[in-house]
């Protein structure tokens, strides 16, 4: 009830006990031998844990009855054997389920990644849906944390349980003060402990960003990337100062949690020594007062500290499962994040070879969520705009006149907050938004590299690569010259922050492996968002010359701050003040002498007269 109402109170979904059925559930699917492994190995404790306990009172008890001294030998021999196979058997299943538990924490893993990258885009801004994906990815990644460790403390309360009723029972003829004065003693320590652990949890988020920023700043200045700024910039000494801003912060936050603990430690000591001193002093007054014999004595005086073991072991458990449990609250919330997008619960929406796609935005308002829930500035405002099939369109504009939005919302990466986009005439919000992406290739301004081959990153598959479409491509793309007088050819490995052999291309030389994976993929509709900005002259003008080829019947859009380049297009929109200002072909734009003319004026100062002016 208690726990029910504080859960309730700080906006806890799903609760402990839920969390950790999750988990159960979660290993029956996956590997159902972790379950009846932590069992057995809570059962095996137990039992070495009996073995331990009778071995010295038997062994004195036989001693004071004047046993036989084969008598003795087998009583030894019993508890040794047992002994020796019960540890034996225990450490046997503590090795053997290690990798079902690597297995099931790998598997939650897959399924954060899994949603992280193919979540609704929009999620990405959301600061509420990345601070769970950094909670949730703390959980996992680590075999101490609650992803995996939660079956120790599953294993621990079964063991301590089933010891608890064990001793129980036999320390039944002792008096009920001792019992009660343990059992009280250790749920007082539980509480103080309890106190703690949630001043962790609501605490949580503070130590997370101070952690961030420490991690930021070491990461920036390892960057291989950063590099030449750091020395050039002196950038070093301002990176010190704000890690050593960050570190005081982390060691004042680090000081008060200790303090907690320190309190939470002291507790269990005076806790310890009152129940233990209790409890002596009574096994102690039955012993001179001759109710019980020195066999006896033994065997409560080691049960009663087992007994209190056991008691603790609960409650720790308890506490350590309430803390696990929250912990796996972030994963489980991140699991179940509401997607803004229809997924698979939306319609089918399968690519057909022969179909002509028109994408039409109507009427559409949009605006990115601002900083601090406050809406930010329209980027768009009231846009009409198709794009027919087979057409290839160009985007001009100015920095921040909002080309790059425009593509995003083309390609489904965002909603309009008014307006609708549609394909062939149907809201694309009714597809399936992972099959609306299956229709779009493109080329955006930061080149998603992966570390692998260069068939891998053109395919985009590890598995099925269709090798001569992968030379094809890479050809269209003008990068078969560079590929092919490399040792390894296509299967080149790419990214030296992982592939100490990997080879490094020159930002031009990836732009164009970022087209020939556009044309590998072969979809109807293109986005081609800057896909020449880091060429050379020449290279740009084998793009441009080449587009038509490259972008065959497809629809295509293409950003360019190169106003001449935009010359083979059927169509220019110059976009300013959230709307399409100017709209026709290069001609057609130059006639008019407007804001098209000037800024192609302004550039054309800068080239001479020649292919690409
Ligand atoms: P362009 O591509 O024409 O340079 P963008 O489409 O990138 O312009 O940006 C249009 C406007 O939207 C700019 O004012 C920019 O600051 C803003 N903007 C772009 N991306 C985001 C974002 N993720 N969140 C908030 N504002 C953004």
């Amino acid at each position: 009830m208690f726990k029910k109402v504080t859960e309730r109170k700080k906006g806890k979904k799903y609760g402990v006990f839920k969390n950790s059925l999750f988990m159960l559930q979660e290993a029956k699917n996956k590997v159902p031998s972790v379950i009846w492994l932590a069992v057995l190995d809570g059962l095996l404790a137990v039992a070495v844990s009996m073995i331990e306990l009778y071995i010295a009172p038997t062994i004195l008890e036989k001693l004071e009855r004047h046993s036989t001294l084969s008598e003795l030998l087998y009583t030894i021999l019993f508890f040794t054997a047992g002994i020796t196979i019960a540890s034996a058997a225990w450490a046997y299943v503590r090795i053997n389920m290690m990798h079902g538990r690597i297995e099931v924490r790998i598997h939650i893993m897959n399924k954060v990644r899994y949603k992280m990258s193919t979540s609704s885009y929009p999620l990405r801004d959301k600061q509420d849906f990345m601070d769970l994906l950094v909670k949730a990815c703390d959980t996992l990644n680590d075999n101490d944390k609650a992803g995996e460790a939660i079956w120790n403390t599953f294993t621990e309360l079964l063991q301590n349980i089933l010891g608890f009723v064990i001793y129980l029972y036999l320390l039944k003829s002792v008096d009920m003060v001792v019992i009660l004065v343990t059992i009280a003693t250790a749920v007082l320590g539980y509480i103080v402990n309890y106190y703690v652990n949630e001043w962790n949890y609501q605490h949580r988020k503070e130590d997370e960003e101070i952690c961030k920023r420490v991690e930021y700043i070491l990461n920036r200045a390892e960057d291989r990337y950063l590099a030449k700024d750091i020395r050039i910039f002196g950038m070093w000494e301002w990176l010190c100062r704000l890690q050593d801003k960050y570190m005081k912060l982390y060691l004042d936050f680090c000081g008060r949690r200790e303090k907690r603990y320190f309190v939470a430690d002291l507790a269990d000591l005076v806790l310890g020594m009152l129940r233990n001193g209790i409890a002596y002093a009574y096994l102690l007054y039955m012993v001179l007062g001759g109710q019980i014999g020195a066999a006896e004595f033994l065997l409560y005086f080691t049960a009663v500290s087992g007994f209190t073991a056991w008691i603790n072991g609960i409650m720790n458990g308890i506490s350590t499962l309430h803390r696990q449990g929250l912990e796996l609250e972030s994963v489980r919330e991140f699991l179940d994040y509401k997607e803004i997008f229809c997924m698979e619960e939306g319609q089918l929406l399968c690519q057909e070879p022969e179909r002509d796609y028109t994408i039409e935005l109507r009427d559409v308002t949009f605006r990115y969520a601002g900083s601090g829930g406050e809406p930010a500035k329209e980027v768009f405002s009231h846009l009409n705009l198709t794009i027919h099939p087979g057409e290839k369109l160009a985007v001009v504009g100015l920095n921040g006149a909002g080309k790059t939005t425009l593509v995003k919302l083309i390609c489904g990466f965002y909603d309009p907050d008014e307006g609708e986009v549609l394909l062939n005439g149907v809201n694309i919000k009714v597809y399936n938004r992972r099959d609306y992406y299956k229709l779009i290739s493109g080329v955006f301004q930061d080149f998603s590299v992966v570390a692998a081959t260069v068939a891998v990153n053109v395919a985009q598959d590890a598995f099925q690569i269709d090798m001569e479409r992968v030379q094809d491509c890479v050809g269209k793309a003008g990068l078969k010259k560079k590929i092919e007088t490399l040792p390894q050819k296509y299967g080149t490995l790419l990214d030296r922050d992982v592939h100490i052999k990997a080879v490094e291309l020159s930002g031009g030389e990836l732009q164009r492996l970022m087209i020939a994976r556009l044309l590998y993929k072969d979809s109807p509709i293109i986005v081609l968002d800057e896909p020449t900005a880091a060429l050379d002259p020449i290279a740009e003008n084998d793009i441009y010359q080449k587009y038509n080829e490259l972008t065959k019947g497809k629809s295509a859009v293409f950003i360019s701050h190169r106003l001449a380049s935009t010359r083979f297009c059927d169509r220019i929109l110059l976009i300013e003040d959230g709307k399409i200002a100017e709209e026709g072909t290069h001609e057609e734009l130059l006639g008019n002498g407007k804001r098209y003319t000037e800024l192609f004026e302004m550039q054309s100062r800068y080239y001479q007269e020649g292919e690409l002016v």
